[in-house]
């Protein structure tokens, strides 16, 4: 508009035309400039662009508030250790100079980036840095904090999903599905480092007769009762799971044959001492077999420990078996 006006009024004063093209094109993008800039503030964004020198050349209105860029301000540096120094902007790990090696050596190493910021009021900005020629860099900030909350939302989520989908509702356990990946993991640790790992199956003796002769409400409470008792009596690196009705499985990595059949004794005289069942009505026995991993595959580490435990429910129940 102010530029059609602009071309009127110079063609109207007379001047030549030829006199009027340089200046006028002048004037064009000026204007032209001045819109954008104007636009760039009004559309709330947060842009900027720094010099070769990574002098800040121009800051939208947004960036400025932003990164709180104070008028002594002048490179990115002054403006990150000014955010550093009031906690403003961008969080920045401390100390600031690493932060700022790390920054300094990243900024122009491509032609594009995009990286997120983290700022300290709990908003998200996803950057995108554009490198022009010359060493000019360019940045544009998106707020992404509804994008970064629906993703921390959904993160939840899954979690309670993935713990629902490995736990026993009943003891709070871990489940046997649980159980069989963690044997995996630890069997392929325990081959990495070259460390012992024990498997202990724990079956609960004569439950069947609990259940008939105290109901099956009780007999849930004997459950919850073993897996409280596992809990308080395995060491805090042990892996403990409900793998069926009455059956449990504890996984010990760093442990050979030896140092798992003294813990598993530890358990079972625990239960075995009558203060310890004081809110239960009837005393009740477990019976285990252990196996030391010797490299096998899980079905052969799973098939002699099991084999333990049926000869410690052949000997009589109550004790602890090991594999040969
Ligand atoms: P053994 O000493 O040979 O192991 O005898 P047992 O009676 O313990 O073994 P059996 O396999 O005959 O019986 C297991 C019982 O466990 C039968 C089943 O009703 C009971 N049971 C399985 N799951 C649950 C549960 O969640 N709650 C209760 N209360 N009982 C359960
Ligand atoms: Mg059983
Ligand atoms: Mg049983």
């Amino acid at each position: 508009m102010r530029l059609s006006e602009g071309h009127g009024w110079l063609e109207e004063s007379g001047m030549a035309r030829i006199d009027t093209i340089l200046p006028l094109a002048l004037l064009r993008d000026r204007a032209t400039t001045d819109l954008i800039l104007s636009g760039l503030d009004a559309s709330g964004v947060a842009f900027a662009l720094f010099s070769p020198e990574d002098e800040l050349a121009y800051g939208s209105c947004a960036f400025r508030l932003l990164f709180d860029v104070q008028p002594n301000a002048s490179t990115f540096t002054d403006i990150m250790r000014n955010c550093h120094d009031k906690r403003v902007g961008p969080k920045i790990g401390t100390p600031v100079e690493a932060f700022l090696d790390m920054a300094c050596r990243k900024r122009r190493s491509s032609p594009q980036r995009t990286f997120e910021i983290d700022i300290n009021d709990g908003r998200w900005f996803l950057v995108n840095e554009t490198l022009l020629p010359g060493g000019w860099l360019w940045h544009v900030f998106t707020d992404i904090t509804m994008l970064k909350s629906n993703e921390r939302v959904l993160q939840l989520a899954r979690d309670a999903a993935q713990l629902a989908a490995d736990t026993d509702p009943l003891t709070g356990l871990f489940n046997r599905r649980a159980a069989m990946e963690r044997l995996e993991t630890d069997m392929q640790a325990a081959l990495r480092d070259g460390t012992p790992l024990s498997l202990v199956l724990i079956d609960l003796d004569n439950f069947k007769s609990i259940n008939d002769r105290y109901g099956h409400a009780n007999g849930d409470r004997v459950l919850k009762h073993f897996a409280a008792a596992g809990r308080q009596e395995l060491r805090g690196g042990d892996f403990f799971a409900r793998i069926g009705g009455e059956e449990f499985l504890v996984l010990m990595p760093g442990t050979g044959l030896r140092q798992a059949t003294d813990a598993i004794e530890r358990l079972r005289s625990h239960m075995a001492r009558a203060e310890n069942r004081a809110d239960l009505c009837c005393s009740y026995t477990m019976s285990a077999g252990i196996a030391e991993f010797c490299g096998t595959v899980a079905e052969d580490l799973f098939e002699r420990a099991d084999r333990a435990l049926y000869r410690a429910k052949h000997l009589g129940r109550d004790r602890i078996t090991c594999a040969e």
